[in-house]
């Protein structure tokens, strides 16, 4: 194994100083040497992030308004880090180069890349590293997927040799060579990239709070930090809100084993939270995670038992309408699908005439405003009495709970509540978990 991948996020990486500390990191331990950026983020809470900044210059050009605001606070940004950390590359002449290209693409993936690849400039210069382009070296197949194998070949040969190595996040590029970005929050999918295509030993995952809460802090405000956790785990409670980590970031880690780091680049010295692929299992529930926004389309039909195909005519109507779905509790005579809100989009009332005409069914509603939550542990796995506690706090807590589903791997109770329990059923459910082993 060969070297730590260290990922910086935007607000790591916002002002001169925070880039000072992160230099300070990078140079405490020589075994970092794949550096991975984010783009400046915000250095208060009012202030702007470079990628939405960029974003915005992007649309205001393609709807032919003027986009001075954003572009001159870009120019000003960049200048201003240039200045203080005493760079002498030619920024501006990157910035009149991007202000030249606003409008030649027509997605705005160019542009939001430029945030991480100006970053990565400075940030190879100040540290005397190598500069990556992922244009050259992360590629993305004809179908938007990233191309694991053309990566890890291209990216594994740059990659080699001594020193630091500075590599953009956020991006690559499609087959044509034209930029594409991953979704928002996405360098943490480009640092476990690295991490794999260079066989780091470890991933670091540097960004501004100490690691996963078994809940979110913000619905209960003492909740434990999380020291261990597997990808599997991870995996559930990020899908289902857990920001901390994009969701897809483990999986090119996942196969060599690497493990994740998570550090606070404002506390170094805190311990974090460690993803590894598999842990002792001594307390069964890892973390807990929610989140609203889902809507369950419920179908009845007498005797559906006996009826071969139905489940396949309705789940034809979704494929039909480009509806993915997130879970399909079923009964004797009756099919809920959940779905979420984003996917559903205005195609509610088509899927539901498409169900009609396909299954015929005696009843086909759309009950909004669901709430899932899940329970995630693998010591849940043969540990009795796992369900009836969670019932007996949602019980206690005067939850209703409207839909419960326990995958067979037995490392996730999923409950769907109405939205406006979401927090007292997170809080609820914490309480009863938080301590027992
Ligand atoms: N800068 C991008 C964003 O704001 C990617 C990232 O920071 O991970 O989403």
């Amino acid at each position: 194994m060969n070297g730590i991948t260290c990922k910086f996020g935007g607000t790591s990486l916002a002002d001169a100083d925070c880039i000072r500390a992160v230099v300070a990191i990078i140079r405490a331990n020589p075994e970092r040497r794949f550096i991975v950026p984010s783009a400046p983020g915000k250095r208060n809470p009012d202030d702007k992030k470079i990628t939405d900044l960029l974003l915005a210059w992007h649309d205001l050009v393609r709807k032919g308004l003027d986009a001075s605001q954003p572009a001159s606070i870009i120019r000003e940004r960049y200048t201003q880090l240039a200045r203080e950390l005493g760079v002498t590359f030619d920024i501006e002449r990157h910035l009149d180069e991007i202000a030249k290209q606003v409008g030649v693409y027509i997605e705005p993936d160019f542009m939001a890349s430029r945030g991480e690849y100006l970053m990565g400039l400075l940030l190879s210069e100040y540290l005397g590293a190598t500069f990556i382009d992922p244009a050259e070296c992360v590629k993305f197949d004809d179908e938007g997927l990233l191309d694991t194998a053309v990566t890890y070949e291209l990216l594994g040969k740059r990659l080699q040799g001594p020193g630091l190595f500075v590599v953009p996040g956020f991006y690559g590029s499609r087959p044509d060579g034209v930029v594409k970005t991953f979704s928002r929050g996405g360098s943490d999918v480009s640092g476990s990239i690295v991490a794999r295509a260079a066989m780091s030993s470890l991933y670091e995952n540097w960004t501004d709070v100490s690691g996963f809460r078994m809940a979110d802090p913000r619905v209960v405000s003492n909740a434990k930090r999380i020291e261990l956790i597997t990808y599997a785990e991870l995996r559930e409670l990020s899908y289902m809100g857990a920001s901390v980590l994009h969701d897809e970031a483990i999986f090119p880690v996942r196969g060599p084993g690497i493990p994740i780091h998570i550090c606070n680049t404002k506390a170094p010295s805190e311990p974090g939270t460690m993803i590894v692929a598999t842990r002792a299992s001594s307390f069964p529930v890892v973390g807990i995670a929610g989140r609203k926004g889902f809507t369950m389309i419920h179908v009845e039909k007498a005797l559906m038992n006996k009826e071969r195909g139905f489940g396949r005519r309705v789940l034809s109507v979704l494929e039909e309408h480009g509806v993915s779905f997130e879970h399909m509790p079923t009964g004797i005579d009756t099919i809920s699908l959940i779905v979420h809100d984003d996917e559903l989009a205005n195609h509610g009332p088509a899927v539901i005439k498409g169900i009609e005409r396909m299954c015929e069914p005696d009843r086909v509603t759309l009950a909004p405003g669901l709430a899932l939550i899940a329970t995630v542990g693998q010591g849940m796995n043969h540990h009795i009495g796992v369900a009836s506690r969670l019932c007996t706090a949602l019980s206690d807590a005067k939850v209703n709970l409207r839909v419960i589903n326990q995958g067979s791997s037995e490392m996730n109770i999923i409950i769907g509540v109405e939205e406006n329990d979401l927090n007292d059923a997170v809080r609820a459910i914490y309480n009863a978990f938080a301590d027992w082993t």
